[in-house]
């Protein structure tokens, strides 16, 4: 076939023609493939039979299409559009073989062509010049195309190390498929730094297919190992022979501190081994120059988050959220028999997982390696807060320990040793349960998997920028930034933690984490531990706090209540629940919250309280808003909510110079599946929505990858804001998105069309790959949804199919996500702090009263509402800038559109 199309799909009305079609095929020479199935049949034509580049897969199915028809012998064919052009290097025995077939034809000699017509009215052409024009031209996809930007392409190769983390899949694809569209050669290394040691077919290309669906698998599929010979110079020795031999100048490793470390090593030694090698002849004085320098890029794999230089690492929050699953699921037992459970969590030296489980499931007592307990008696302190706590009426007791956890002596605690404690002292029906390796697995959270695509991306951008000068980096992330910054200064901090913990210096081990975690720690004990009346204020400072939540659910609504209502308590104000939201208020739903009245809240999914959409001020009339503030004496506010919150946050501003009763601290909290809130980078239930999107969108593709090719236009929620789009389309590996900053195009569209179909002629013939398209719910007016659908079913030319998903309020999610709970947890404590602070504030400083608790990368800020509103985009419902829009381009990007830019289109035809 010309320009090297191979596959073809005809389609027929009924199965008589169908069988009448491939008859005529099979005398062609075309060989039916095995298994058919009725009414779809796939036939193959060996290159070898037609000269042709390629083997033609051609591809016959019932459709519900009527058979276009039949020209005569007077027309003229040639004119005749669409068909099969074949090579053909005797046209004389080809129409004797035409004639023995009883098949009409027409013959032009001097072009050198044939025309005859299948059953189904479609023309063939038998040319014996190979240079016709390709009749869909459409290029195909050669997963190995480089852009020419380097003369000699770089050639990378990644591996993963150490013990696995859901995500490291995500980073090899990602690491692959933006490899490859930069032009390089990529190679994944099977079994870590065995696989380097090893080589030959441990050490394998990679192409654009093969990390196809690897987004959603946990663990590793290039596979990890512990590898002893790595460790000694003869292993390393061999690694870098092997990485000579295959050419390779780069290394990505995604690991622990272990394999980082490893890496560190390997880099240091790098000249001395070459020269070793050149020595011993075991590789030439020109490889030894040519390879003279490795590139290093660290990528930080690994459960435990314990790594400096990033705030999170690759696999940290899936981890969280099996433990979080099983804890909540134990708690249900615990509940039913009023036990105690004593709940060990992995994380080797780190506590990370043990304090964001504690926090995440409202654990009564945590134990951390980096923060032991300071009393000598820490056993009598945990036996008085679970006492306390059952007092207040408690019927389950959960502590949580890590694995690495000790007391100021560096003596471990062992989850057996706080059961017999528990047993003894308090007379708990206790039960030990570690979780072990269930923490490791399953497929990643959306988190993570953006987490592992953006890193992975930014490790190839940093192979690319490195010189023999610049150190190695480690690519990281800080305050939702990715950073690179030096691996070796990263290892030798990691490394300092231990040593820190081992020298009794907590105070150092704590300040080597990130920032947030000491913060974290803080907002646990305070709004756990420290209820026993010792962080109360005097009584001229405490205040009566109202709670509302409005607009739709969002996950994490009930947990920010939750820590308000306690960290509130534990400090002496009085928390009120204000119900079913401003019109709620002003019918005077509002009663006092307990302690225990928010028990088992933070892993509510909805709202407790009731929430609703009315706006004071545009919905509910003011006056009657602040009469009743003033009635019930509300001293301050806490709104938890998405954008109509803002827009009543504005409103209630403005009413403050009408109304005495308004001026007093209003935080609004923002929870709201769109992330559409100015003046914080995310939104509480943003994180719980996007898992249910990546759930809902791996059933979607296993369902059409199960029975047909099939593109499900998938319609997500956000208002005016592409967020969940864009960042759900990053997660599930979407081909395209469609968000409403953007708006849709009868151009998109059908460039759209054309690149489905050419990766769909790329797939192999007898497999039937699913595709997701996200398109915003608000995206465009005219091309909705199901109008997509249509027009991608109509245009795939029988290549695919079309079907749409709504996923409707499935996106608020059910159980809120750890992320989602975390957030809460610490908002709402720095809300209760804001309101705090703010308490009879100066008039000149009154603006500073109403703000959003917002999150600027790691960090809680307070905006004004009137510092926040120049930055909003009213009208559209959302800050006027959005972080994650920088994110856009990389779902193109790695669904392979990069490979179809005008110059990649060039670069195929040369090929
Ligand atoms: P993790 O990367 O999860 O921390 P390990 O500590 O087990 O896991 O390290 C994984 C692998 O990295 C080891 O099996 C070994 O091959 C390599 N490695 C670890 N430390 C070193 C070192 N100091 N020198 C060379 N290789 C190392």
């Amino acid at each position: 076939m010309p320009l090297g199309l191979s596959h073809v799909v005809l389609n027929a009305p009924s199965l008589e023609e169908l069988n009448k079609a491939v008859a005529f095929y099979n005398n062609l020479g075309f060989q039916t493939l095995s298994p058919t199935k009725e009414g779809d049949v796939w036939l193959k034509l060996p290159a070898k039979c037609s000269q042709n580049a390629t083997d033609l897969t051609l591809r016959i199915l019932i459709s519900t299409v009527d058979l276009s028809p039949r020209p005569t012998l007077e027309e003229d064919w040639s004119r005749l559009s669409g068909g099969l052009v074949l090579l053909s290097n005797d046209l004389e025995k080809r129409k004797s073989h035409l004639n023995s077939i009883d098949a009409k034809y027409q013959e032009y000699a001097e072009d050198g062509e044939l025309y005859t017509l299948d059953p189904l009215n479609n023309v063939i052409v038998f040319t014996d010049r190979p240079a016709l024009p390709n009749l869909l031209d459409l290029p195909q996809i050669d997963s190995n195309s480089s852009k020419k930007d380097h003369a000699v392409p770089r050639k990378i190769a990644v591996l993963t190390s150490g013990g696995d983390a859901a995500g490291m899949n995500a980073s090899v694809r990602a690491v692959v498929r933006y490899g490859i569209s930069k032009g390089c050669h990529v190679y994944g290394v099977y079994e870590g730094y065995q696989g380097l040691v090893d080589g030959g077919d441990r050490i394998r290309r990679m192409d654009w297919k093969s990390v196809r669906g690897w987004l959603s698998v946990g663990g590793t599929s290039i596979g990890t190992a512990r590898c002893m010979p790595f460790k000694t110079r003869e292993g390393r020795l061999r690694a870098a022979e092997n990485l000579v031999h295959h050419g390779i100048d780069s290394l990505i490793v995604c690991g622990g501190d272990g394999s980082l470390t490893g890496a560190d090593v390997f880099r240091s030694e790098w000249p001395g081994l070459l020269d070793e090698l050149k020595k011993a002849n075991r590789i030439t004085e020109e490889d030894a120059t040519t390879y003279g320098h490795l590139t290093i890029v660290g990528l930080v794999g690994s459960i435990d988050n314990d790594m400096a230089g990033t705030d999170i690492t690759i696999g940290a929050v899936t981890s969280l959220h099996r433990i979080c699953e099983s804890v909540d699921s134990i708690g249900t037992t615990a509940l039913s028999h009023s036990r105690a459970f004593v709940i060990e969590v992995m994380g080797r030296h780190c506590g990370w997982l043990a304090l964001m489980a504690g926090i995440a499931t409202g654990a009564d007592f945590v134990f951390i390696p980096e923060r032991p307990p300071m009393e000598d008696d820490w056993e009598s302190t945990m036996c008085a807060v679970a006492h306390r706590h059952r007092m207040l009426g408690k019927r389950k007791t959960v502590i949580i320990v890590a694995e690495g956890a000790i007391d100021k002596s560096l003596k471990p605690i062992r989850p057996e040793y706080i059961k017999d404690i528990l047993t003894d002292r308090l007379g708990l029906d206790t039960r030990v349960t570690t979780l072990g390796h269930t923490q490791r697995g399953g497929s990643p959270a959306a988190f993570d998997r953006i987490l592992a695509t953006i890193q992975g991306v930014a490790s190839v951008d940093a192979v690319l920028r490195s010189t023999p000068e610049t150190p190695s980096p480690l690519i990281g992330m800080t305050s939702n930034k990715v950073t690179c910054g030096p691996l070796m200064k990263a290892v030798e901090l990691t490394h300092e933690v231990a040593k820190a913990i081992g020298e009794k210096n907590f105070a150092r081990a704590m300040e080597l984490r990130d920032p947030q975690f000491a913060e974290e720690f803080n907002a646990y004990t305070a709004s756990t531990i420290l209820d026993d009346e010792s962080d109360l204020l005097p009584a001229h400072l405490r205040l009566r706090i109202g709670i509302v939540h409005m607009g739709a659910p969002a996950g994490g609504m009930n947990a920010a209540t939750r820590t308000a209502v306690r960290y509130a308590l534990n400090r002496g104000h009085t928390p009120f629940a204000i119900f079913n939201g401003f019109p709620g208020l002003v019918h005077g739903s509002i009663e006092e919250l307990t302690w225990i009245g928010v028990d088992g809240w933070i892993s509510h999914g909805g709202s407790e309280l009731g929430t609703n959409r009315a706006v004071p001020g545009e919905d509910v009339d003011m006056g009657m808003v602040a009469y009743q503030l003033q009635k019930f004496n509300i001293q301050a506010l806490m709104i938890v909510g998405g954008f109509e919150a803002f827009s009543g946050l504005i409103k209630l501003n403005e009413a403050r110079e009408k109304y005495p009763s308004l001026c007093i601290p209003i935080g609004l909290i923002p929870a709201t599946v769109s992330n559409n809130v100015p003046g914080t980078d995310f939104s509480l239930g943003s994180d719980t929505s996007l898992n249910s999107i990546i759930n809902a969108c791996d059933s979607i593709m296993q369902s059409a990858r199960s029975s047909r090719r099939r593109v499900f236009v998938v319609e997500v929620q956000g208002g005016m804001s592409g967020y969940l789009a864009v960042e759900g389309g990053l997660a599930t590996g979407a081909n395209t998105v469609y968000i409403p900053e953007e708006g849709i195009k009868l151009e998109r569209l059908q460039s759209d069309v054309r690149h489905l179909m050419a990766l769909y002629l790329d797939d192999d013939a007898d497999k039937s790959e699913g595709r997701i398209i996200l398109r915003n719910e608000k995206a465009s007016k005219t091309y909705t949804t199901d109008v997509i659908s249509n027009i991608l079913k109509d245009e795939g030319r029988g290549l695919f199919d079309s079907r749409t998903a709504v996923l409707g309020h499935i996106q608020q999610g059910n159980t809120p996500s750890p992320m989602d709970r975390i957030h809460a947890t610490r908002l709402a404590m720095r809300c209760i702090d804001f309101i705090e602070q703010h308490t009879g504030a100066a008039l000149e400083k009154a603006h500073l009263l109403v703000a959003v608790v917002g999150l600027t990368g790691a960090e809680v800020h307070f905006p004004s509402v009137k510092e926040l509103v120049p930055k909003a985009d009213l009208a559209n419902r959302k800050p006027n800038k959005a972080w994650w829009f920088e994110h856009r381009d990389l779902v193109d990007l790695l669904s392979g559109r990069g490979l179809f830019t005008p110059e990649a289109q060039e670069s195929l035809k040369q090929q």
